[in-house]
């Protein structure tokens, strides 16, 4: 039997797949050569999917701690005890607290509607804090929308009509694969691909030209090239006075910003600034392509608002494949009713408190916080391994008075510091619809095999978990079919289950803004920002270096900026890293350090480094690599403690300092110092 369904993972491509099950027992999952998308290639990693759904390592039945905090000892309890527990801890932490004191804990480890969205309406009618969920996506499409009035940009399949494609901060062919064969044909049909990254990754090596300013000077690389632009008369005029505002202050604004002034900053050549800005301005269409991770820096935000800008000027909004191209999802929301899934009326008294999922480790040792976290439910997460700033989670998470749930897969970083761990399905054992984020089709996914051992899908969690707390809305006891009926009202969900895939509207020219008519309150694209200006901030592109960047009075006792970044074909954010043929085929964590540095720190590579600053310490081995500048190291991200020798994470170093505005996080304003172990 071929059973479809589409990849939960937290990654653009969303692809779609057949499970072939024999005797109740799935023998093979690979990807449906009919999905308009991912054409039936899936990746490594997934590939080997059922090694993660039947791994002898999994999570089958509710466990109770036995040990201390992080120990990892358990021991077998049924569900009903598990829950009547949970429910007697979250009765006392609300008597003594309120609800608010307990914390639902979650992000994109099954980004499907149900996985995600259902959840809420436990936490809606429970009154318990809400979760700012901003590590990554959502501080881009706040910068964006401080420009356009809304994060909905380019189809990313459209830089395929583009002559001039620039891949800013994305590296395409790891992180967003099934998008590469477009950049390839649009190259084949005569575009120029350009790359600007920190790193040299591969995305880079099979660019037509790679530029490399330092970590965290987009903006003012994006401001010398609006400088050029202007001084240069490369600005579509027309198109700029007819649909933008704030033009001339903005014009005013840069004259300062020459191309030298910003290569000193960005560590680039002036030259191949004006070289950049030139080619931005004359080749048409012209497409800058961006995804996630260049807003993990205090002025994420602000990146991504400057960015939006180029096209503007350019009038690049004008030509099919021309524009901004970044996360599509928004597309989907207007099929999507959020309200009718997450139900925010049943909540008891108003608008809770919202927390910031990167502030995990301050939240949970702030003594002033009112009320204080007394318990958390993780799902969907592993904070001791994704989230900034992961010794002051540990230290967080060992608190005795803390109660800790986790809904997982397998026993991760965080779950080793739960009270209860609950047995969490794959993707192949529960009923979904799976929006995509890196392409316009919403997926179907259907459960090809019961559930293994005593696992529940996310959905069936929540409905135990309101049984055992007495609660009493009918809709919180909604099954799966009817839910996914409430959130998507118009989609035809006989017709989907059919096909396995269905688009979401966009425009049949190709073009969002042909009309130049953006969604902001002038109507216009808004080079100056009034919405900024009520939120404190500057109204035009501003560069401001961070605090914790070089030049900084901490550089001078941690020297080097750290990235942290996806580097890895067999693992996903902290998924499979522990699933021998997929971690253990990767080799081990290692820090990145250029043949200048490691000259200067003496140290020889494969040889044992610590790598810390005040945050953390982790030991890992020297990979000497042309991949990073001099002054920059990084360690990808992803391996669990167990991988370390002390059981510190990439993480244990980064920063959780927020971005200037937009609720993200700057991971990679962090700096670090490097010594021989
Ligand atoms: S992780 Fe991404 S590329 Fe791999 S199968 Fe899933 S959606 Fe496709």
């Amino acid at each position: 039997m071929l059973v479809h369904g589409t990849c939960p993972h937290d990654c653009p491509d969303s692809c779609g797949w057949q499970v072939t099950v024999e005797g109740g027992h799935a023998v093979q999952v690979r990807g449906n050569p009919a999905h308009p998308y991912s054409a039936g290639e899936l990746c490594p990693k997934v590939n080997r999917f059922l090694d993660r759904v039947y791994s002898p390592d999994r999570v089958l039945t509710p466990l109770r701690r036995v040990g201390t905090k992080g120990s990892a000892e358990f021991e077998p309890i049924d569900w009903e005890d598990a829950l009547a527990l949970i429910a007697e801890r979250f009765r006392d932490a609300i008597a003594r607290h309120g609800p608010e004191s307990i914390v639902p804990y979650s992000d994109a480890g099954n980004q499907s509607l149900l996985a995600t969205m259902f959840p809420e309406r436990f936490w809606n009618a429970l009154g318990a804090s809400r979760l700012l969920r901003a590590l990554c996506g959502p501080t881009v499409g706040a910068g964006v929308s401080m420009t356009y009035g809304t994060g909905l940009c380019l189809d990313p399949l459209e830089l395929v009509h583009a002559r001039l494609v620039v891949l800013w901060g994305t590296n395409t062919k790891l992180t967003n694969r099934h998008l590469w064969p477009t950049i390839e044909a649009a190259r084949s049909a005569g575009a120029r691909i350009v790359v600007i990254d920190p790193l040299r990754t591969v995305t880079a090596e099979a660019a037509d030209w790679f530029l490399q300013p330092l970590p965290g000077t987009d903006v003012a690389l994006c401001l010398a090239m609006m400088h050029v632009l202007i001084r240069d008369r490369l600005v579509d005029q027309a198109w700029v006075d007819a649909h933008t505002v704030g033009y001339a202050e903005l014009a005013a604004h840069v004259a300062e910003w020459t191309p030298e002034r910003a290569a000193a900053v960005c560590g680039l050549d002036a030259a191949d600034i004006v070289e950049l800005a030139t080619q931005y301005g004359t080749v048409r269409p012209a497409a800058i392509r961006t995804l996630i991770g260049a807003e993990h820096h205090e002025n994420g935000a602000m990146f991504y608002r400057t960015l939006a800008c180029l096209p503007a000027l350019v009038g690049a909004w004008r030509d099919r494949g021309g524009g901004l191209a970044r996360s599509v999802g928004s597309w989907a929301d207007p099929l999507i009713d959020g309200a009718a899934l997450t139900r925010p009326d049943l909540r008891p008294n108003g608008i809770p408190r919202q927390l910031n999922m990167s502030h995990l480790g301050r939240l949970l040792n702030d003594p002033t916080l009112d009320p204080p976290v007394a318990a958390l439910l993780v799902w969907n997460a592993n904070p001791m391994v994704s989230t900034p700033n992961v010794e002051a989670i540990r230290r967080g998470l060992s608190r005795d008075d803390l109660f800790t749930v986790c809904h997982e897969q397998f026993l991760t970083d965080t779950a080793r510091f739960a009270d209860i761990v609950l047995p969490a399905t794959t993707q192949i054992e529960a009923l979904d619809v799976t929006p995509a984020w890196g392409h316009l089709w919403l997926g179907w996914n259907e459960p090809a095999i019961e559930p293994c051992g005593e696992a529940v899908s996310n959905s069936e969690l929540f409905r135990r978990l309101a049984r055992a707390m007495g609660m009493t809305d009918p809709c919180l006891f909604d099954d799966d079919a009817t839910a996914l009926a409430a959130a998507l009202p118009t989609v035809d969900l006989a017709a989907l289950r059919q096909t396995g895939w269905q688009r979401v509207p966009y425009p049949a020219d190709g073009r969002p803004y042909a009309d130049g008519a953006f969604p902001t309150v002038s109507g216009k694209v808004e080079l100056r920002s009034e919405q900024l200006v009520a939120l404190g901030q500057p109204a035009l592109p501003t560069f401001v270096a961070p605090f914790e960047g070089p030049g900084s009075a901490r550089a001078e006792r941690f020297p080097f900026q750290l990235l942290t970044p996806k580097h890895h074909q067999r693992f996903l954010n902290s998924g499979y890293s522990h699933l021998p043929a997929h971690g253990g085929r990767e080799g081990g964590p290692f820090v990145e350090i250029c043949p200048a540095d490691a000259a200067r720190l003496g140290v020889a590579d494969g040889q044992a480094v610590e790598v810390f600053n005040d945050r953390g310490c982790v030991p890992v081995p020297v990979r000497i690599s042309a991949r990073v500048r001099p002054g920059v190291v990084a360690i990808p991200w992803g391996w669990w403690g167990r991988h370390h020798g002390n059981g510190q994470v990439a993480n244990s170093l980064t920063n959780d300092t927020l971005t200037e505005w937009g609720g993200g996080v700057a991971y990679s304003d962090t700096l670090v110092g490097v010594r021989p172990a």
